[in-house]
């Protein structure tokens, strides 16, 4: 008998060097026996254990594309996989490595001098450091070119002045790269800078009453006229498109991420309406549940096979705007169906946090909203294609 493919369709796995295999494999049983024991008492306590960090370095999935600094120089792809098999479990662990990969030490590497790679990046790649990015403000979400902070050159160095909302890792964080504003009298520029948790004037606070993504830890970041150093300023970026490339990896992960939480809800469904009784039969042998088990089938593996496409194309290096933009959205919707579809299979049962699927649900709030709304991606491919910008 031909042996029946339903779970990868497209061969994805075929496309998967050993490497990128055995990457996939060992992350998948760090993360079945780190994280998922405890992940529904790390939720309902809004909990993160800052010790898993160096584990998360030693496994080797912080900046793992880099060659350099103890990065394991892996492929993107093999960085697409690592955040699925995170996601699967919460998408706040995903979120722990994006930002420390792609949000703190991808601008530290891309735009940093080598005195601030040499400083930062072991730390960061190790675990024995963890990093934040601050962009967002409270009036300044989708539109971060409002933002209020602001910087402005001194004798011995900057003063930075303003405030951050809605900042993952925040008050946990001991490296903060803070994006401000340069005003001059005719024109404004976009730096970024390296801060770190002791500079006089810097005060975190949590975002204690999150309903998704609790297991993240969320915050303000006060930054009170802060005098930085000359060398924290990261020296060579460029305007917004240095904001946009570190976006735009951690978004790359994102798309990927999602469709690990949506892998999950489709199994745990999976599995249940194989086993409930229901008007005396299983609830699987219904074609309305078997239509819904398939179009999670389908949408799960689309994405996947589009996410390898991308994969690959970024390390041709392809550029990936769009499919970027496409992904973050489409999959991020997606996943969010199917999570309510798994929910409403499982009956009363699907409210229950044993079945996880409410909070992968709850926790996807968040994933649709940060890095992009998911309008706000649409906005973007509409500009890209009509050249018209409608922000
Ligand atoms: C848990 C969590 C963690 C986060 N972590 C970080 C982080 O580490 N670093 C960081 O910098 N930020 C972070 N963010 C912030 C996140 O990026 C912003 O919340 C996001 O950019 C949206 O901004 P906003 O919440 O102000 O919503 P708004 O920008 O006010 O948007 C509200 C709604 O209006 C829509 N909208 C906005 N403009 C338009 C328009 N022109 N046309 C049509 N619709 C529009 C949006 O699509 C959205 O639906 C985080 C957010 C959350 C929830």
């Amino acid at each position: 008998m031909k042996q029946n493919n339903w779970f990868d369709p497209f061969y994805i796995q075929s496309h998967l060097s050993e490497d990128e295999l055995r990457i996939q494999e060992n992350v998948r049983e760090f993360c079945e026996k780190e994280l998922k024991p405890n992940v529904i008492e790390m939720n309902r306590k809004n909990q993160f254990n800052i010790d898993l960090y160096p584990k998360f370095g030693d496994l080797g999935v912080l900046g793992q594309t880099l060659k350099t600094h103890g990065g394991s120089s892996t492929s993107n792809l093999a960085y697409g996989l690592v955040a699925y098999e995170f996601e699967k479990i919460d998408s706040s662990y995903r979120s722990s490595i994006s930002v420390q990969s792609s949000l703190v030490i991808h601008p530290i590497n891309e735009f940093g001098t080598e005195n601030q790679k040499n400083k930062y990046l072991p730390e960061l790649i190790s675990g024995r450091k963890i990093g934040c990015f601050g962009l967002t403000e409270s009036e300044a979400g989708s539109d971060p070119s409002s933002m209020k902070t602001t910087f402005k050159e001194v004798n011995d160095g900057y003063i930075i002045s303003g405030s951050k909302n809605w900042i993952t890792n925040a008050p946990i964080a001991d490296v903060f790269i803070i994006w401000a504003l340069e005003e001059k009298k005719d024109y404004k520029s976009i730096k970024g800078f390296i801060l770190e948790k002791n500079f006089k004037g810097l005060k975190t606070s949590q975002i204690e009453n999150k309903t998704s993504l609790k297991i993240s830890p969320t915050g303000q970041i006060i930054l009170d006229n802060v005098l930085v150093p000359k060398d924290s300023l990261l020296e060579n970026t460029n305007g917004w498109k240095s904001v946009f490339s570190c976006l735009n990896k951690a978004r790359f992960g994102i798309s990927w991420g999602v469709l690990g939480a949506a892998t999950e809800c489709w199994m745990i469904a999976k599995e249940y309406v194989e086993n409930r009784i229901m008007f005396k039969k299983p609830l699987a042998s219904n074609q309305l549940i078997q239509k819904k088990l398939s179009e999670m089938q389908i949408e799960i593996n689309l994405g996947l096979a589009s996410c390898l496409l991308t994969a690959k194309a970024l390390d041709d290096g392809k550029e990936i705007i769009n499919a970027i933009s496409i992904l973050k959205k489409n999959n991020c919707q997606k996943a969010l169906d199917i999570c309510r579809d798994s929910r409403d299979m499982l009956g009363a049962n699907g409210l229950l946090e044993e079945y996880h699927v409410m909070r992968h649900l709850v926790n996807l709030e968040t994933v649709k909203t940060y890095e992009g709304a998911e309008d706000i991606h649409s906005l973007i491919l509409g500009k890209n294609q009509t050249g018209i910008s409608s922000f």
